[in-house]
């Protein structure tokens, strides 16, 4: 588990950028937060590092959006599920098995049990500091790649 904080929108931007130059295919992302937490401020920067220039928007109400990059990017927001059946309908699972692709969850502890074994958690928490301060705590769960966790530490580092 590594931690980090960020005193601003900017500072937030730039540590998803460094995530997202390192990401490596197949992974997937969980995003977790209350609303205006950050997570799609740092879905938006992440995108930008893998090339996307279209605009990043939250798929709250389309449930997922697509993003051609470097990779390419499968942004889900779980927000408005409420059975695992809805999650198998919207196809999660033939995306969260795609080697090539980057899968981007918000809203992941809606459906705990359901996400893949191998993924990076990231919990996004308001602090009772400043405004704009926020905690990011990183988990990295599975087996799927070792060297990862290094990488994760050096962009927890600023
Ligand atoms: P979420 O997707 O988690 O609901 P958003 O990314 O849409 O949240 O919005 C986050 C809001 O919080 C933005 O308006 C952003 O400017 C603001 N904000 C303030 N401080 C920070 C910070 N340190 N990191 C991220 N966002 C911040
Ligand atoms: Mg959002």
């Amino acid at each position: 588990m590594l931690q980090c904080r960020t005193n601003s929108p900017a500072e937030t931007g730039a540590l998803a950028f460094r995530l997202g130059e390192k990401i490596p295919s197949g992974t997937v992302l969980c995003l977790e937060g209350d609303l205006g937490a950050g997570k799609t401020l740092f879905v938006q920067n992440l995108a930008r590092a893998l090339g996307v220039t279209e605009e990043v928007t939250s798929p709250t109400f389309n449930l997922m959006n697509v993003y051609k990059g470097r990779l390419t990017i499968y942004h889900f927001d779980l927000y408005r599920l409420e059975t695992e059946q809805e999650l198998e309908e919207i196809g999660f699972y033939e995306y969260t098995d795609d080697p090539a692709g980057l899968v981007v969850i918000e809203w992941p502890d809606k459906f705990p049990d359901s996400l893949p074994e191998d993924h990076i958690y990231i919990k996004i928490e308001r602090t009772t500091g400043a405004e704009q301060e926020r905690c990011f705590t990183f988990s990295l769960r599975g087996t799927r790649d070792g060297s990862l966790y290094k990488e994760l530490d050096g962009i927890c580092q600023f």
